[in-house]
C-alpha cells in the first residue's frame, strides 16, 4: 500500500465521500501525483487499443494536459513504436535498500512513457515470464516510475480478461476505462465480456471507441463500412455503452506509425482532435 497523498481518488473514495478511506487497499505510485488514471481496454487483440491510447494521449497533451502512458502490455508492448521512441531507454536508477526508480522516456510532446520495451536491452528481446512475475513487474512499473505531476495517466492494457486486466482494475486507483472495439459482431461479443467484468468490479466505463469502422472512398469521400453493415451506434448499443466516436481505417496513420511519426500525424489531424479533445 502506498501513500494516500498520490492517490487520484483522494477525497472521493471515503465512506463519507470526502475523506480518504483508511481501509483502502489500492496501490499508488510512489513518485509524483496523478489526478486521473484512465485504463484503455479491449476484449480482443488487434482492434487498435494501443493506437487509440496513443491518439488519446497525444490529443490530451495537445490540449495542454500533462500526460503519461503506462504500457501494461508487458509481453506485447507497442507504445514506444507509436511515439517513435523505441530506440530510447528509460533510466533505471538504483536507490537504497535495493529499490529502483524508473525515469520514463518523454515524447516530442512531453508525454511520459514507460514500457517493457524501454526497459529491455533491445526492443525485440522477449520476456519469458509466467503470470505472477508479469503482474509483479507491472506493479513495479506503475509504483516506481517517476511520473511527476500528471493530469492523466493512460494505461494501455493487454487484451482480454486475464491477470493483468484484473490487477489494474482491482488494485490500481483507476478513475474510469475507455473501451476500444471494432464494429464486428464477433469482436463485440468478446469485448462485452470485458465490459461485464469491469462492471462487476465496479469500474466506471466512459464509453466505446469503434476503431476501423470505415474507409473513406478516395473518389467520393463516402464512408464505406468494411466489416459490418451495422452502424457503430448499433454496436455501442449492444455493448450498452455511449459511443465516444468512430475512427476510419487510415493508411496514412499506419505509414506514420511505421516511420515513428504517429504523434506528429495525430496532432495535426482534426478528426482525432475533435473526438478525443472533447473527452476531458
Ligand atoms: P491492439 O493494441 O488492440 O492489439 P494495435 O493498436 O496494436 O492493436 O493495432 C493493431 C494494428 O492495426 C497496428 O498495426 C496498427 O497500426 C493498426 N491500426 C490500428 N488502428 C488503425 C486505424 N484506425 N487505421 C489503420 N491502421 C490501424
Amino acid at each position: 500500500m502506498g501513500s494516500c497523498d498520490t492517490c487520484p481518488s483522494k477525497g472521493t473514495c471515503g465512506s463519507s465521500g470526502s475523506e480518504c478511506n483508511s481501509t483502502c487497499s489500492k496501490t499508488f505510485p510512489r513518485y509524483g501525483k496523478i489526478k486521473n488514471i484512465i485504463g484503455v481496454i479491449s476484449g480482443k487483440g488487434g482492434v487498435g487499443k494501443s493506437t487509440v491510447t496513443g491518439i488519446m494521449a497525444t490529443t490530451l497533451a495537445k490540449k495542454g494536459y500533462k500526460v503519461g502512458v503506462l504500457d501494461a502490455d508487458i509481453t506485447g508492448p507497442s507504445m514506444p513504436r507509436f511515439f517513435g521512441i523505441n530506440d530510447k531507454r528509460a533510466m533505471i536508477i538504483p536507490l537504497e535498500n535495493e529499490m529502483v526508480r524508473f525515469d520514463p522516456v518523454e515524447t516530442n510532446n512531453g508525454i511520459k512513457v514507460i514500457s517493457m520495451n524501454l526497459l529491455t536491452a533491445v526492443e525485440d528481446q522477449p520476456v519469458i515470464w509466467r503470470g505472477p512475475v508479469i503482474t509483479g513487474v507491472l506493479n513495479q512499473m506503475f509504483v516506481e516510475t517517476n511520473w511527476g505531476e500528471l493530469d492523466y495517466l493512460l494505461i494501455d492494457m493487454p487484451p482480454g480478461t486475464g491477470d493483468i486486466a484484473l490487477t489494474v482494475m482491482q488494485e490500481f486507483p483507476v478513475s474510469e476505462v475507455i473501451v476500444v472495439s471494432t464494429p464486428q459482431d464477433m469482436v463485440s461479443m468478446i469485448v462485452k465480456k470485458l465490459v461485464i467484468m469491469a462492471e462487476k468490479i465496479g469500474i466506471k466505463i466512459k464509453g466505446v471507441v469503434e476503431n476501423m469502422a470505415y474507409i473513406n472512398c478516395p473518389d467520393c469521400d463516402k464512408k464505406i463500412r468494411v466489416f459490418s453493415k451495422k452502424s457503430s451506434e448499433e454496436h455501442a448499443e449492444y455493448l450498452g455503452l455511449p459511443l465516444i466516436g468512430e475512427l476510419p481505417i487510415n493508411t496514412d496513420l499506419t505509414e506514420a506509425l511505421e516511420n515513428g511519426k504517429a504523434e506528429e500525424y495525430v496532432k495535426d489531424n482534426d478528426l482525432y482532435s475533435l473526438i478525443f479533445e472533447a473527452l476531458y
